[in-house]
């Protein structure tokens, strides 16, 4: 089968790989239908991670099952279905308490398992015809049959939950102002979870107009940060206190590829951009290994993180990977309901071919490259 394979930073080639197949009795395969390139890969395409040149990436994947191990009882052929990025047992410690990003199981110590990432687990990620997926029972999410809403459910594997889950870290309820920094896919979905929850004002910051415009569309006010301090102009907005709630959607990389000796730059505004007392949602990912990272301690993934403005706010901060099994029922229902739309961030449809391209448009940023869809069957 034909699968995207990860050669060296800033390459990825489209190869004939070893078929997916059932390993345990408790697995399905499912032919891939749609596969989404995620900001989270860049950090592999870029080399800021051990990744090693071979393995497959694809952790935000929808398809139909294609086969049933002999131990599923809930899924047929046929099924349609959309996978969590989180690869979880269900009955450990964590599952059980509904933290499926952390899995025990799967990963001890770390942060839970994850398709086609390194550090995250042996499983193959889906930019490919088909996926293998364990703990199938668990891991699958059933959708209604048909074609409908094909790329509104696509993103219940990871963008739509993670931006959701920053805002249950932050706890956004009716009424509050919220600072999002970073208007990529994953700013955006926490922007329009935001809305979801009823919030009264969204500020959504970051430099690029498109992504910006997109921002405005959904009702927020977009912040571009490249016209005048971000924290100062959301105070101008907010009579000089802050919002009451705060999201990074930026994490480690932006401030890295801007070549800072201590990337930190985001938290440091966020903390400066929210209200004494409020709170701090953090989806953007932090690496711990960036072999390239400017210093020993940008190598570690050590931040210059001031503790002090923090403490003396009395803020708190809630950070992590998604849970995304804790919500996308809920999300997909709100979609199936006409109620919630999050395809308004695709940008792109491409068959896995244009893979190498998509990756290097996507990494550049390039205007009107938002969220890039795979579509294996094109
Ligand atoms: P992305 O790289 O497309 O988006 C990041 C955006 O931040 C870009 O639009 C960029 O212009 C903007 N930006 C850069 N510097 C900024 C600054 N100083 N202030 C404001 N904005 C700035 O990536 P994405 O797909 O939206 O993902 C965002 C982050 O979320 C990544 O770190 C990704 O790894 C992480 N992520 C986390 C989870 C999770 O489970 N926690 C899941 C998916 C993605
Ligand atoms: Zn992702």
């Amino acid at each position: 089968m034909k699968a995207v394979v990860y050669q060296e930073p800033y390459s990825v080639a489209v190869q004939e790989v070893e078929d997916a197949r059932i390993e345990h009795p408790g697995d399905v395969v499912i032919k891939v239908t749609t596969t989404a390139i995620c900001g989270s890969d860049l950090h592999m395409y870029e080399g800021r991670t051990g990744a090693e040149s071979g393995i497959v990436f694809g952790h935000e994947n929808m398809g139909i099952v294609e086969e049933t191990g002999s131990g599923v009882v809930s899924l047929r052929k046929g099924d349609r279905v959309v996978l969590p990025f989180n690869v979880a047992c269900g009955f450990c410690a964590n599952c059980l308490g509904g933290k499926t990003g952390f899995c025990l199981t799967v990963n001890p110590g770390f942060a839970g398992g994850a398709y086609g990432y390194v550090s995250m687990g042996p499983y193959r990620g889906g930019q490919a015809e088909y996926l293998r997926v364990p703990f199938a029972d668990f891991n699958c999410l059933k959708l209604p049959p048909g074609r409908e809403h094909e790329d509104d459910f696509a993103l219940l594997a990871d963008i739509f939950p993670t931006g959701y889950h920053a805002t249950e870290l932050a706890q956004v309820g009716p009424g509050d102002t919220v600072s999002v920094f970073g208007a990529g896919p994953v700013g955006l979905m926490a922007a329009y979870s935001a809305m979801l929850r009823g919030a009264a004002r969204v500020f959504v910051v970051d430099r690029q107009p498109d992504r910006l415009r997109l921002a405005e569309e959904i009702g927020a006010t977009a912040i571009d940060f490249g016209r005048a301090d971000a924290a100062e102009q959301i105070k101008e907005h907010t009579e000089g206190a802050g919002t009451d709630k705060g999201i990074d959607a930026v994490g480690y990389q932006a401030t890295v590829s801007e070549g800072e000796e201590q990337p930190a730059v985001v938290l440091n505004t966020l903390v400066e951009a929210v209200r004494p007392t409020g709170l701090l949602g953090v989806a953007g990912l932090y690496v711990t290994e960036d072999p390239g990272g400017p210093s020993e301690s940008a190598r570690h993934g050590e931040l210059l993180f001031r503790m002090g403005r923090f403490f003396e706010k009395g803020l708190r901060m809630g950070t992590g990977q998604a849970n995304v099994k804790a919500y996308n029922r809920q999300l997909r229902d709100l979609i199936i309901a006409g109620r919630a739309e999050p395809s308004f961030v695709v940008s792109h449809r491409l068959p896995l071919e244009q893979a190498p391209e998509a990756y290097d448009r996507f990494d550049k940023r390039e205007n009107g490259w938002t969220k890039v869809l795979l579509k294996p069957e094109l």
